[in-house]
């Protein structure tokens, strides 16, 4: 059976982020959180990319309540200013384009999927004019779910008119991506491009992602 659309994970994925480490990596660190990554990326992107923000002080704010913390406003502007870094300083990956154009061109339709506060993922869009690449985007932060919620992939189901074996998920992250697209009964990619991690299902770049479309190649090729 052909896969009928590929569902993109933005950052790490098909765009390179500004800083290094992740800057929901140095957030934890600006904001000194002692816990556990696993349980704090969940609650961070909670809190910050579930819903609408005037601006990215008040998302801020609203982690820093979720911790039940305290940060002085000079700590807001730290991580005020390093997420905006990120976001100016961000750019699709060398194969981002081609890739996608080549799989379009498959009659596949491409999505992103993106956990995502309401500023950073837009503004990186416009910046490189992506927008038309994409049949649909979906982000968390309008969707008011993240990706870890199998929720969020029934409703791209209904808005594409397909169902779950017609989908791949393709993603960097194996917690927000791949064990989510599981989760949802979707078939994960995962992306790893420095070719560090083991997994069945792995591209190194997003051009490999083709040889996935089809889940009978291996048979079909055996019958020629
Ligand atoms: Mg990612």
């Amino acid at each position: 059976m052909q896969k009928k659309a590929v569902l993109f994970d933005f950052w790490g994925t098909i765009i390179e982020n500004g800083v290094f480490p992740s800057p929901v990596k140095q957030a934890k660190f600006i904001l000194r959180l002692r816990v556990p990554f696993v349980d704090y990326i969940q609650k961070f992107e909670n809190a910050f990319m579930t819903q609408r923000f005037e601006n990215l002080s008040d998302g801020f704010q609203n982690v820093v309540k979720a911790f039940n913390t305290n940060a002085p406003p000079f700590v807001i502007e730290k991580l005020v200013g390093m997420w905006n870094k990120n976001t100016l300083l961000a750019k699709p990956f060398d194969d981002t384009i081609e890739a996608i154009k080549e799989l379009k061109a498959k009659g596949v339709k491409v999505c992103i999927v993106a956990n995502t506060d309401p500023f950073s993922v837009n503004q990186v869009l416009d910046k490189f004019e992506l927008r038309d690449l994409f049949d649909e985007i979906f982000l968390s932060y309008e969707e008011g779910m993240l990706k870890t919620d199998p929720q969020l992939f029934e409703v791209i189901c209904a808005r594409l008119g397909l169902n779950k074996e017609d989908l791949i998920m393709v993603g960097d992250s194996m917690q927000s991506d791949i064990k989510a697209a599981q989760n949802a009964e979707i078939m994960p990619i995962l992306i790893d491009r420095r070719n560090k991690r083991d997994f069945d299902n792995k591209v190194k770049n997003l051009f490999e992602i083709k040889n996935f479309l089809d889940d009978n190649l291996e048979d079909l090729e055996k019958e020629n």
